[in-house]
């Protein structure tokens, strides 16, 4: 009798903690007893296939000067540049200048406002900063040479069609579905991709516009330790991935030094802010072969996106941005990250990726820019195309790295802020390049310096690294 009625009195209260559940979900809206996700899920993304170029046609281009004269001529009087009042908030960028014939900044009006619609008072062109392109040039179809339509508009992109029912890629299609496919098709003509689609970029970036380094100004002498502590405490936090409590403990109970892991964390944050200009500016000797891949880090309670890209031979990290966003504009960012430290683009140029359509998207967009690379894009975790055959070991490497910087960084417990995660990872790479030596390079560091490979202790070497970088920052604010 007794275990019958416990267990129904078990289940009485399951039951009654389900509704209590259930109702203090609806008086807050959301639901309180789901524990966030240890690790961020990973979605999958939508398929994206992504066409070739379209024919890009530039417009014949009106010349304001003449357009002034012929007015000047018919009129007896010149046309005179915009009014504006003088109290009038509405303003023209000075660098603005109309798409269709040039004209300054001085003969545009706004159109509504300020929200960046101009009317040119020359040719009476109609433009803004989305649309400013289709006045310069038309893009055309490549398999038909009809001109696109412009179809949506994303944040980054808009999107242009080739709507063109005799066009070879759309023929194309549609003669290779199935039976059952076309059946779908004349109901759902949403779901497949049977026309050509190109995306043109309005994101505000110039690729390979190679920015001075951002110099420092660290007060190494804040730090009341000893190079040689220091040296101690980057080798236990960064290159074993041990906490920076634990690191503290050991500089206490092995070293006899009292520091707190505050202190580690701030020590660690100016000598990261002190290595980072040496290490995103030094000229490494590059290979042709890049892979890049995403990992997921703690920042702020938050999950964020931790980019690497790596010479895949010669073991170099190049680029390492941390954003909360694993979308198009990071991927641009990173692969530049890469493409600046190139003394020339290398012809055979790949990048060896994940299966993000991301990556494709910044292949198009970097293309838009005259910079032209190969894609490679390792899908899945099995050989399922010839790519991703050929290229699995590429990416197997990178994903060797991710895993190094994992176990690592698991240890630090995510970042507190913004500020520390990216300090950890400059540490991070900082010790990969120049410090850690690597199996397939014989033993040797990626970024081999005898007055590094030549001391006797890891210590020693941060300490000798920390003053490489010093130096490279005076010689920087001499030149
Ligand atoms: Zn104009
Ligand atoms: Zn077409």
């Amino acid at each position: 009798m007794y275990p019958q009625l416990l267990t129904y009195l078990l289940e009485f209260i399951k039951y009654q903690d389900q509704i209590i559940r259930t109702l203090q979900t609806l008086l807050v809206g959301k639901n309180m007893f789901e524990k966030p996700a240890e690790e961020p899920v990973n979605k999958p993304y939508r398929k994206l296939q992504i066409d070739e170029l379209p024919i890009i046609e530039t417009l014949k281009k009106l010349d304001y000067t003449i357009l002034l004269k012929e007015y000047l001529e018919e009129h007896d009087r010149p046309l005179k540049p915009v009014q504006r009042r003088s109290n009038s908030k509405v303003t023209v960028p000075k660098t603005t200048n109309c798409p269709q014939c040039g004209a300054p900044a001085d003969y545009l009006y706004t159109n509504n406002g300020n929200k960046g619609q101009f009317l040119c008072k020359v040719c009476s062109c109609l433009f803004s900063d989305k649309n400013r392109f289709s006045k310069e040039a038309v893009l055309k179809c490549p398999h038909c040479a009809k001109s696109l339509e412009r179809i949506k508009e994303r944040k980054d992109f808009s999107v242009y069609k080739c709507k063109n029912n005799d066009c070879s890629y759309y023929q194309k299609k549609v003669k290779a579905m199935s039976k059952k496919e076309k059946k779908r098709f004349k109901k759902d003509p949403q779901a497949f991709k049977v026309r050509y689609i190109f995306r043109q970029f309005h994101i505000d970036f110039l690729p390979l516009s190679k920015q001075s380094p951002e110099l420092p100004r660290v007060n190494l002498s804040k730090i009341h330790a000893s190079p040689h502590t220091l040296g101690l405490i980057l080798t236990y936090h960064v290159n074993y991935g041990l906490s920076a409590r634990k690191t503290a403990a050991i500089m206490q109970d092995v070293h006899g030094v009292a520091i707190s892991h505050q202190t580690i964390l701030n020590y660690e944050n100016s000598v990261a802010l002190l290595l980072k200009p040496y290490v995103d500016h030094y000229p490494y000797e590059l290979s042709d072969q890049f892979c890049g891949d995403e990992t997921y880090i703690r920042v702020n309670g938050k999950w964020n996106y931790l980019f690497f890209f790596f010479d895949a031979i010669k073991k170099i990290i190049l680029s390492y941005p941390v954003s909360p966003n694993r979308d198009t504009v990071t991927a641009i960012h990173a692969i530049d990250e890469v493409l600046v430290k190139m003394k020339e683009i290398p012809e055979d140029l790949t990048f060896v990726v994940d299966g993000n359509p991301i990556y494709l998207l910044a292949q198009h967009f970097f293309a838009q820019h005259g910079i032209s690379f190969d894609v490679k894009q390792v899908i899945g975790l099995t050989n399922e195309d010839p790519v991703s055959t050929e290229f699995r070991p590429l990416k197997q490497i990178i994903e060797r790295l991710n895993r190094t910087f994992k176990a690592n960084y698991r240890s630090t417990h995510g970042f507190g802020s913004d500020k520390g995660s990216v300090s950890y990872v400059t540490l991070f790479v900082s010790y990969f390049n120049f410090l850690r030596p690597h199996a397939s390079l014989e033993g040797k560091v990626p970024v081999v310096n005898p007055s590094l490979s030549g001391l006797p202790t890891m210590p020693a070497r941060w300490t000798k690294l920390i003053e490489l970088a010093q130096q490279w920052i005076v010689k920087q604010r001499l030149a």
